[in-house]
Order: C-alpha cells, then sequence, then structure tokens
C-alpha cells in the first residue's frame, strides 16, 4: 500500500480506531493511504478467526477492489448453494435460494477480518487485548485512557467498536438511548459437519423459533444458529454459560436437529448470542469523537448490509478527511450526509426483515418476497463513491 499512500501532511494527523473488525481496519487503511497515522485498539487478544458467514453488496465490493482485495476475497468465497426448508422429521418442502442469503459474496466474518488486518499490519499500529475506558476532549486532541496500556493523546478518536460501542457510551450516553431491539435473539456456534452437508444448509423453523445448519470451510465445518423472538430479555452479556442456558430454554422439546445442536452448542468452543438490533443516532459524531459502521449505525443482521456499510463508511470517512485536510467538523459532516440515506434504507431492510423472519412453513409469496431483496433485485440506491484526492495533493 505503500505505493499509492499520499505524500501529504495533514491536520488531525492522528487518529485512534477503537474495534478492529471490520470497519476499524478499513478505515485504518484508506488514513493511512491518505497520509493519516492511524492506530487500531482491539478488546479481544487476538484476531477472531471464523465467525458466521457475512455477505458483501455492491459498492461495498467497489471498495475491496480499490482496495486490492477482491481477488483474495473472492478466493474465500463460501460458494453455498442453495439450502433446505425442512419439517421436524427433517424432510424438505421447500428450497431457499442462495441469492436471497448469500448476497453477491459470502465469507466467513474472521477471514475477512483476518484480510483486512494483513493488509494494513505493516503500516498501522495495532494494539489488542485493550479496550479505551476514558475519554477527554479539548480544542487541540483527545486523551484516551485505556484498561491496561499508559494513556495516549491522539488527534480524533473513531468508535469502530460494535453494537455495544464503549466508544459511544463514553461520548454519546448509555447504549439504551441508542439501539433499537427487533424482537429476536440469536445464538451462533461452530461444530462438526456431522449432517454431511455439501455447500448447503438445513433451515428448520417453528412458530417464533428458527434453527440452521451451514457448512463452512470446503464442507469441513459447520456452523448452527438459533433464532427466537423475543422482547428484551435481561441477562448478563458478559456470561456465555446463562445465554447458552435462555437458548435451551427456549428450544427445548423442538424436533428435527435440535436436540443434538442443543448438545452441540454445550461444547461449541466458539459461541455468539446477542439480540438483533439497530443502532439511531442523531449524530454520528461529539466533536473529534465520530462512530463508523455498527456502532454508529447497525442495520441489524436481518438487513444483510452491515458489513458492506462498515466498508464503505470507513473509505468515505478517511476520503472526507482527506480531501478537507484533516477539518474534522467539515468532514465528519460530510460523512454523515454521505451516509445518512444508504442507512436509512439498510434500515428499513432490517425492520423488514425481522417481521417476516419467522416463517413455520414460508409460502412461495414469502419465498417470491426474499428473492425480491436479493442483491440484483434490490432497491438500495447505489451510494456515490468518489475519487478522494487528499486537499494537499489536489
Ligand atoms: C448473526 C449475524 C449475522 C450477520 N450476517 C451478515 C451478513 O450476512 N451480511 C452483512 O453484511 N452483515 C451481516 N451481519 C452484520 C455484520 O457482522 C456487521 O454489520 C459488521 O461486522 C459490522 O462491522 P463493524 O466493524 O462495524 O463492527 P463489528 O464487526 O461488530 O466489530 C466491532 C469490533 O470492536 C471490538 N470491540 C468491541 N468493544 C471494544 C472495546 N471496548 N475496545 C476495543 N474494541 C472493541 C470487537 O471485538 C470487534 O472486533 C451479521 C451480524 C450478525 C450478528
Amino acid at each position: 500500500m505503500n505505493e499509492t499512500q499520499s505524500q501529504t501532511k495533514t491536520r488531525n494527523q492522528t487518529v485512534l480506531i477503537s474495534g478492529g473488525s471490520v470497519a476499524g481496519p478499513t478505515l485504518a487503511y484508506w488514513l493511512h493511504h491518505h497520509g493519516f497515522t492511524p492506530t487500531v485498539v482491539e478488546r479481544a487478544p487476538r484476531l477472531r478467526d471464523g465467525g458466521y458467514a457475512v455477505d458483501f453488496r455492491g459498492e461495498a465490493l467497489d471498495v475491496l477492489d480499490r482496495m486490492g482485495l477482491l481477488e483474495g476475497i473472492r478466493a474465500l468465497d463460501t460458494e453455498m448453494g442453495d439450502a433446505a426448508l425442512v419439517d421436524a422429521e427433517g424432510r424438505q418442502y421447500a428450497t431457499l435460494p442462495a441469492a436471497v442469503f448469500a448476497g453477491d459474496l459470502e465469507v466467513l466474518k474472521g477471514d475477512l477480518t483476518r484480510m483486512l488486518y494483513e493488509a494494513t499490519r505493516e503500516d498501522v499500529e495495532y494494539v489488542f487485548g485493550d479496550s479505551i475506558a476514558s475519554l477527554e476532549q479539548d480544542e487541540d486532541g483527545v486523551l484516551v485512557s485505556f484498561e491496561h496500556g499508559a494513556p495516549r493523546r491522539f488527534d480524533l478518536v473513531v468508535g469502530a467498536d460494535g453494537l455495544h460501542s464503549r466508544t459511544r457510551a463514553l461520548a454519546f450516553g448509555p447504549e439504551d438511548e441508542f439501539i433499537r431491539h427487533l424482537g429476536i435473539y440469536t445464538a451462533i456456534f461452530n461444530l462438526d459437519n456431522y449432517l454431511g452437508l455439501k455447500n448447503t444448509g438445513h433451515l428448520y423453523a417453528a412458530p417464533g423459533k428458527a434453527a440452521n445448519v451451514f457448512t463452512a470451510r470446503d464442507n469441513t465445518e459447520a456452523r448452527a444458529a438459533f433464532h427466537f423472538a423475543a422482547d428484551h430479555l435481561e441477562y448478563d452479556r458478559r456470561d456465555p454459560a446463562s445465554h447458552r442456558r435462555i437458548v435451551a430454554e427456549r428450544f427445548a422439546g423442538e424436533g428435527w436437529e435440535v436436540p443434538r445442536l442443543l448438545k452441540e452448542m454445550d461444547t461449541a468452543q466458539e459461541f455468539f448470542f446477542d439480540s438483533n438490533a439497530q443502532v439511531e443516532m442523531d449524530t454520528y459524531s461529539a466533536g473529534r469523537i465520530v462512530l463508523l459502521g455498527d456502532a454508529g449505525y447497525c442495520a441489524g443482521p436481518t438487513s444483510g448490509r452491515g458489513t458492506s456499510q462498515a466498508l464503505i463508511g470507513a473509505y468515505v470517512l478517511a476520503g472526507e478527511l482527506a480531501t478537507r485536510d484533516g477539518d474534522h467538523t467539515a468532514a465528519f459532516a460530510a460523512y454523515e450526509q454521505q451516509m445518512r440515506p444508504y442507512v436509512a434504507e439498510h434500515q428499513a431492510l432490517g425492520r423488514e426483515g425481522a417481521e417476516r423472519f419467522f416463517m413455520p412453513a414460508p409460502t412461495q409469496e414469502i419465498l417470491d418476497m426474499l428473492a425480491a431483496n436479493a442483491p440484483g433485485n434490490t432497491r438500495t440506491e447505489p451510494v456515490r463513491l468518489p475519487d478522494y484526492i487528499p486537499a494537499a495533493a489536489a
């Protein structure tokens, strides 16, 4: 990336990015490209491999292409075929076309994160196993204290730390002011491909509940998911044992492979549980602090657009800073103006997706509705991706 890096000096040179998943490393790439000095702090002690599958739509592929990563990402495509809807006895009663759930391209989230990390690690400082603890901004910058490391000053701080963003909590307020629960909880975990599936998935649905298994990594592994409808539940977000108990209670007595999957869940090494939710903010920035990706405008898993938003948001934010010579006030406003209509459409998709999520036995009409949201037929307006030229080089 050094060949194309702009040799410009800007205002607001140093940028701390909280979160090293999708939005964070992408922003680090583009900030470095434009001549800034980003640092990424990631709470996890190391890169998270594997994870669930995420897909990309439209211009997000363009961002990856401009980073020179598209071919590499294509090589990691899960190549998922159509999936089978099955009843309690495991009999297939309908087919769900891959185009509905796998986007233009689908990869495991951990594979994407690793690729973004590898593309930036030589040029960007990464700090793993730490988190912002406090933020104190003044006219010239932000004093940041960390849970473990020594305090440091940065010119700007970006919260790319996901749905439960610490940056957002510190700069804007408690998360229940901004998170809108979509009425669905999801658990995802890894397991052996014991069903012997080949590039496909099986989906089972009961009223207010759904479970599925999809293959991963050339059919050597699988990922299973449980989804259930519920209003806001109280639980400790840092206690996976209680999450497993909640899921087991909800799915007790269900048919298909559910009893076996519940056992697999108990011993799974990778386990994720969270509410499906959106983030709604009146503004994405507060002074020198700005939010990016799920932290600022999560559209929810049912939108299928979160990864695309993270990639595009990072590209636009870095580009606006560069063309405005680091003037954060003007750049943050321009970034927000560009992102808002795009985010609004995705959030609408996320809400609609959540409303029709639980389908005991989907009719052709419902499957057609799902197909209408497939990438080639999306109603989402394309976002404009300018070729940003840093002010000093223009
Ligand atoms: C079940 C599920 C399925 C999904 N499927 C799709 C899909 O098919 N297509 C799609 O486009 N999107 C999908 N998404 C959404 C997608 O995963 C997110 O929109 C995307 O990952 C957002 O990227 P991000 O970098 O903004 O946030 P995240 O990926 O959430 O990353 C946040 C990062 O910040 C780190 N972090 C958290 N707190 C701190 C802290 N205090 N300090 C430092 N670091 C911190 C986290 O460890 C993490 O690495 C799905 C999401 C879920 C939950």
